[in-house]
Formats: C-alpha cells, sequence, structure tokens
C-alpha cells in the first residue's frame, strides 16, 4: 500500500490526464455527486478564493451535475453557512486570517479565516444554478463551532446529510468543490467512516494548498476512496500564448529558443520548449493559469485566450 501511495503522490504532482481513470458512473439510484462549497466566497474575487476556483470551474462543475442528474443521481450541495462573529473568523478573535486559536469548545486547533460565507451575503449563495431535486446541506451553523465535513461539526452535531443518503439507499458517492484539504477532504473522510465507497473526481476538486491537497488524497486513497478525473468541456479551456514584444503570439519552438535567449527565461521556457504542444492547445483552466503563473515568474509575457 505505502508504496502504491508514494507512487500516486508523485503522479498527483503533475499527472497528465490519462493517468487517471476516467469517472464511470452507470444509470444508479444508488450513487450520488457531492458538491463540496461551491460558494462566491470561495471563488475569485470572494473573501476567501481558492485558487483557481474560477467561472470556468462553475461551469464544469455544472456540467458534471447535469451528467449525474441526467444518470438518475441524486446531486447534493454543501453550503458553507456561518453567522456573524463565527469561531472560524479571524476578526471574531481580533486575529490574523490564517493563524490559529485553541478552540475553547473543541479544546482542539481552530484555524482562523478571513470571514467568508455569512448567511444572507452574496458570498453565502451557491455559485451554479440547482433544481428543486437538488438538496442542499447547511454546515457551519453553529456559532461556537466550525464544520469542514457535510456530516457533521467539531462539536459532533450531524447534518441532514447522512439521514438523506439512508433514506434514498445512497451507497456510493463521487465528491467535487472546494477546498480539497479542507472540506472536500473531511467530507470524505467522514461519508467513508459512515462506510460510503468514495471517489473523488479530483479534476473537479481545488485547494488551499497543494501540497495538503496531494496529501489529503493520498490519505484517502490509503483509506480506499477512488481518485478519477473528468476532461473539462471544450470552453473550459485556455490557450496558453508566450506574446513577444510586439504583443504576437509566438507558438513555435524555434520562435520560443529566441524568446529564450532574448528574455533570459529559464526553467519555466524549458517545460515548454520540452512539451511544445501545451503552447497552441487548449488546457484546463486550473492548469493554464498555473502555467501562465510559472511563465510570467520567468520573464516571458503570457495571453490565456
Ligand atoms: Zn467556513
Amino acid at each position: 500500500m505505502q508504496k502504491w501511495v508514494l507512487f500516486f503522490s508523485l503522479i498527483l504532482t503533475s499527472a497528465p490526464t490519462y493517468l487517471f481513470p476516467q469517472t464511470k458512473w452507470r444509470e444508479n439510484k444508488e450513487q450520488a455527486l457531492i458538491i463540496v462549497d461551491l460558494q462566491h466566497d470561495f471563488l475569485a474575487g470572494g473573501s476567501l478564493a481558492i485558487p483557481g476556483a474560477d467561472e470556468a470551474f462553475c461551469r464544469y462543475i455544472c456540467a458534471l451535475k447535469n451528467r449525474a442528474r441526467r444518470d438518475g443521481l441524486s446531486v447534493i450541495a454543501t453550503q458553507d453557512s456561518h453567522p456573524k462573529g463565527h469561531i472560524s473568523f479571524a476578526s471574531t478573535h481580533q486575529q490574523k486570517p490564517f493563524t490559529t486559536i485553541i478552540s475553547q469548545y473543541t479544546k482542539k486547533t481552530q484555524q482562523l479565516w478571513p470571514d467568508h460565507c455569512i448567511i444572507g451575503t452574496k458570498g453565502h449563495k451557491i455559485a451554479i444554478p440547482l433544481v428543486k431535486e437538488d438538496i442542499v446541506i447547511q454546515k457551519g451553523v453553529d456559532k461556537n463551532y466550525d464544520s469542514y465535513s457535510g456530516f457533521a461539526d467539531d462539536g459532533g452535531k450531524e447534518t441532514k446529510l447522512h439521514e438523506i443518503l439512508q433514506k434514498r439507499g445512497i451507497k456510493f458517492l463521487h465528491i467535487v468543490g472546494l477546498a480539497t484539504d479542507y472540506c472536500v477532504y473531511h467530507t470524505a473522510l467522514d461519508a467513508i467512516k459512515r462506510g460510503y465507497g468514495v471517489n473523488i473526481i479530483e479534476s473537479g476538486c481545488l485547494g488551499v494548498s497543494k501540497e495538503d491537497s496531494i496529501a489529503a488524497l493520498n490519505k484517502l486513497l490509503e483509506l480506499g476512496a477512488m481518485i478519477t478525473r473528468e476532461p473539462r468541456d471544450e470552453k473550459a479551456k485556455y490557450k496558453v500564448e508566450i506574446l513577444d514584444g510586439g504583443d504576437r503570439p509566438i507558438q513555435s519552438i524555434k520562435a520560443l529558443r529566441q524568446v529564450k535567449k532574448g528574455l533570459g527565461l529559464t526553467e519555466a521556457l524549458k517545460m515548454v520548449e520540452d512539451a511544445p504542444s501545451v503552447v497552441a492547445e487548449s488546457i484546463p483552466v486550473a492548469e493554464a493559469k498555473a502555467m501562465k503563473e510559472l511563465l510570467e515568474a520567468a520573464g516571458a509575457k503570457v495571453r490565456l485566450s
């Protein structure tokens, strides 16, 4: 098991899509798609934006959701739902976000965040359209307890999620959403503890920290979860173009070599040169953005289109 996990942690860092099995769900009422915390505060422009969580990501999740519903799966969205002055807000304790305190209620470490997902605000709203058949599970509603998991809060108080799944005879959960290393992880962990089969659709999850996300997925894998990827639809892809001084895209390897000399681009450009197809091909939004960042850090002028 250990070797397999190590192997997986290596491929998770930079794996091309084909290394992951594609998600398979047949028409099956015993399965559900769980969409974790796809709310405006966790998206670009929100108070606690997760890197890469943008409109294109939402469209992708939306497409997955529509497919799941068409195939007869239950669609369930969790919604982080806090009152003002929630224990997880740094402002509640006059502390800085991303520091920690010891909770007087759980006696455990509580990570502090910027104010987010306050009930009644735009940031609290789920960012994709849902229909009346879909189920929304609010979590984190108790001021004194945080709740990364969609099943129960840190004080052990259960949401309705387990009960609803049981009533519907659901045995297997496909999980997507935000953030891989927090709410996706804890929801999946609690699902496994309660006896559900779990598949994390990795391409539908984004994390706060890349390292922590890899560790979280490895842990879930070790506990028996599956991890799959789903190709994104065409609209959710960007073309990465490196521009020359006159803002013209440079596509050929030859041109890239010249840019490399002229601008002194280093490792990042070498990477593109070694895999030239990524320059012209459309790639998933999150990957495109990561590549843009990398190239810009190396001094290149980059456009996503
Ligand atoms: Zn929260």
